[in-house]
């Protein structure tokens, strides 16, 4: 495997200093706005709504199985949420990453804990 040759010249050095700090500044207005709001919206934890609004994915219609339950869901492109809306709201979830939708560790069990009362979901990841 060969890597083509990358001619660097003054231009070539503007631009990466631009894309650079263009990124830079796009992060920073990412953290501002989680900050301002870092519960999120519509389900979505802060992470999600603000860090990574990545939802956008390839456009292929993909269907989904919720991660709590057998509801299917249908999205309009490859990101799919991991849970269902549902689940997502009566966990106190982020519907997409199903983390906990204030970033939060929490002591008490999560009600799809009790749900199933199964053992053998314990401690899985
Ligand atoms: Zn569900
Ligand atoms: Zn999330």
């Amino acid at each position: 495997m060969h890597s083509r040759k990358r001619v660097v010249t003054r231009s070539t050095v503007a631009l990466a200093n631009a894309r650079a700090k263009g990124h830079i500044d796009t992060l920073r207005a990412k953290l501002l706005a989680f900050e301002a709001n870092p519960a999120g919206d519509n389900g979505y934890c802060g992470y999600c709504t603000h860090i990574t609004p990545d939802r956008i994915g390839g456009a292929a219609i993909t269907s989904a199985e919720c991660g709590l339950c057998d509801a299917t869901m249908t999205f309009g492109s490859t990101s799919v949420d991991t849970t269902c809306p549902g689940c997502a709201r009566d966990n106190g979830l982020c519907r997409h990453c199903a983390a906990d939708i204030e970033l939060k560790e929490r002591r008490n069990p999560y009600p799809f804990q009790s749900a199933s009362k199964s053992t053998t979901n314990e401690g899985r990841e």
